[in-house]
C-alpha cells in the first residue's frame, strides 16, 4: 500500500532501525519508545489489524509471536514483557498496518490506560 507508513518502512523508503526480518515478518524500534524496550514486530503483507485477519494468516500471527519471544530473549527481557496490538480508533491504534508491541524493561501497570 503506498499510503502507508509501515508498508514504506517495509520497502526501505522511509529508514528504521531494525532489529529482525525474514520473508514474513520485519520487527524494529520504535521511533517513540513508551519503555526501555520498544520493538514494534509487523508482517510484511499489509493487513490493517486484528480485526481485518483472516484465516489464512494465522501462520502469520503465530510466526509473529515466534519473533517476539526470540527477541525478548535477545533483548533481555528476563522479568517480564507485554505484547501489545492496538486495534481501531478508540483503542489507540494510530497506524493502519497490524503491529505488535513488544515493551520490556520496567514495570508495567494494570489495567492499561
Ligand atoms: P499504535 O499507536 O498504532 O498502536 O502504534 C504505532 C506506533 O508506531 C507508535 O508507537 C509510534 O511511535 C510508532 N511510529 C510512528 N511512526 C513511526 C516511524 O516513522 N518509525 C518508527 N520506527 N515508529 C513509528
Ligand atoms: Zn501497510
Amino acid at each position: 500500500m503506498a499510503d502507508c507508513l509501515f508498508c514504506r518502512i517495509i520497502a526501505g523508503e522511509i529508514p528504521s532501525n531494525k532489529v529482525y526480518e525474514d520473508e514474513k515478518v520485519l520487527a524494529f524500534h520504535d521511533i517513540d519508545k513508551k519503555a526501555p524496550v520498544h520493538v514494534l514486530i509487523i508482517p510484511k503483507k499489509h493487513i490493517e489489524s486484528v480485526a481485518a485477519l483472516e484465516a489464512a494468516d494465522s501462520e502469520t500471527v503465530a510466526h509473529i509471536f515466534n519473533v517476539a519471544r526470540q527477541l525478548a530473549e535477545e533483548l533481555g527481557l528476563k522479568d517480564g514483557f507485554r505484547i501489545v496490538t492496538n486495534t481501531g480508533k478508540s483503542a489507540g491504534q494510530s497506524v493502519n498496518h497490524m503491529h505488535f508491541h513488544l515493551l520490556g524493561g520496567r514495570e508495567f501497570g494494570w489495567p492499561p490506560g
